[in-house]
């Protein structure tokens, strides 16, 4: 089957062929129907040697949706035929978080060389994926691939951000959103269905700023000077309930706390390598909580799959087959993608394959 690997450190990915896995006892094999591309795969790409504790190889994306094929032995979950959504962030599987399915504030994640699908351990920008576990997957019913990859991480991760920040978010708040790309234009969605704030959006992209308002931000700025002080007058001076910042820059770090409101929330989402100097006294927001949100748990995934099925959210996407792959890595990275962009591994007119046989197997392969 064909697979798009980080083959090694620095090195571009490669769209190789490698064995179809074969799964094992506890096991599922899951057929790719679309895999989301995120910025995260980015900052993978451009690690330093030893940055990651990931071992090269292994096939990228972490934002898989498809339907199982073929389970091993003894796998207690959704029976082969059913459609499923992956959730992606993989601790150790014992601790107690792990065991309440919070694997993404997994206790020994310090001790880990992988931290879920396609993050050092195979993914799912391939035609298939092997799960070593029936706890990893949510079923999806009849919702399109292209919208529940997507939901995953993008969705899941800014659903739980939000949450995180909610207590801030009651009648008559605003929430600010910066950066308005694959999880910021959800966010904006997130924030509309389960907070009644005004939610207001900065992005330095023109295209962004009108996916913030097609997403239904009640306002969308550009990111230049006297943005802070426009958005300030937005909310009657007092400043901004909750920002979520998706970028996560020394500038967007700075521009939050500027324009956050005493006692507000900060969460930063974005892996931007900012930094953000505390210091007391100081000039940043008294009272303000700052989270540092990794993915979401298991259950919030079910959550957002329902919030999708109910026609609440819905994630924009351009679709790529999967032999683009590269090219649209590219245009991720130029800020040439709108919403999501998410890789189809099979045309989706082609006939369906012969599938593998879905009885328990006791051996895996590759
Ligand atoms: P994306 O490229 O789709 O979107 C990023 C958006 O931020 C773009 O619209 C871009 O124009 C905008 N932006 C960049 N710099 C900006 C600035 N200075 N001011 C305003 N807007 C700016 O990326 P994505 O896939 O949505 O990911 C966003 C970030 O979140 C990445 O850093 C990614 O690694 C990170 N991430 C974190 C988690 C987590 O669990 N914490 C999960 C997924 C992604
Ligand atoms: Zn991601
Ligand atoms: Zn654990």
């Amino acid at each position: 089957m064909k697979a798009l690997r980080l083959t090694g450190w620095g090195r571009a990915p490669e769209l190789v062929d490698v064995e179809r896995p074969v799964p094992g006892p506890a096991e599922a094999l899951v057929r790719v129907e679309a895999a989301g591309l995120c910025h995260s795969d980015i900052h993978v790409l451009d690690a330093e040697p030893g940055e990651l504790p990931y071992r090269a190889p292994f096939t990228l994306g972490h934002e898989v949706a498809g339907r199982i094929v073929a389970v091993g032995a003894g796998f207690d979950g959704p029976a082969p035929g059913e459609r499923v959504v992956v959730h992606g962030p993989w601790g150790c599987g014992s601790c107690g978080r792990c065991a309440a399915g919070q694997d993404n504030y997994c206790d020994r994640r310090g001790d880990l060389d992988r931290h879920g699908v396609g993050l050092g351990v195979d993914g799912g920008m391939a035609e298939y994926v092997l799960l070593p576990s029936a706890r990893h997957l949510v079923p999806i019913g009849d919702l399109p691939a292209d919208q529940a990859a997507p939901l995953s991480d993008a969705g899941l991760t800014s659903y739980h951000a939000v949450c995180g920040v909610r207590r801030a978010l009651g009648d008559g708040t605003t929430a600010l959103v910066i950066g308005v790309g694959g999880l910021g234009h959800l966010a904006v969605q997130i924030l509309r269905a389960i907070t009644p704030s005004r939610v207001l959006a900065v992005d330095i992209r023109e295209e962004a700023l009108a996916l913030a308002t097609r997403s239904g931000a009640h306002l969308s700025l550009p990111m230049v000077d006297g943005a802070a002080g426009k958005l300030r007058k937005e909310t009657g001076g007092v400043g901004v309930d909750a920002v979520l910042d998706f970028a996560g820059t020394d500038a967007t770090l700075a521009f939050a706390t500027e324009v956050l409101r005493p006692g507000g929330e900060l969460a930063v989402v974005g892996s931007g390598g900012g930094q953000l100097m505390v210091r007391k006294p100081g000039f940043l927001p008294p009272g303000f909580r700052l989270s540092l949100p990794f993915w979401g748990t298991r259950d919030e995934l079910a959550e957002v799959v329902a919030l999708a099925r109910a026609g609440t959210l819905r994630v924009e996407t351009e679709e790529f087959p999967l032999s683009a792959a590269l090219d649209a890595i590219d245009r991720l990275r130029q800020g040439r993608i709108r919403g999501r962009g998410v890789l189809v591994p099979w045309r989706t007119d082609a006939p369906c394959p012969a599938e593998p046989s879905t009885a328990p197997a006791t051996s895996k392969i590759g």
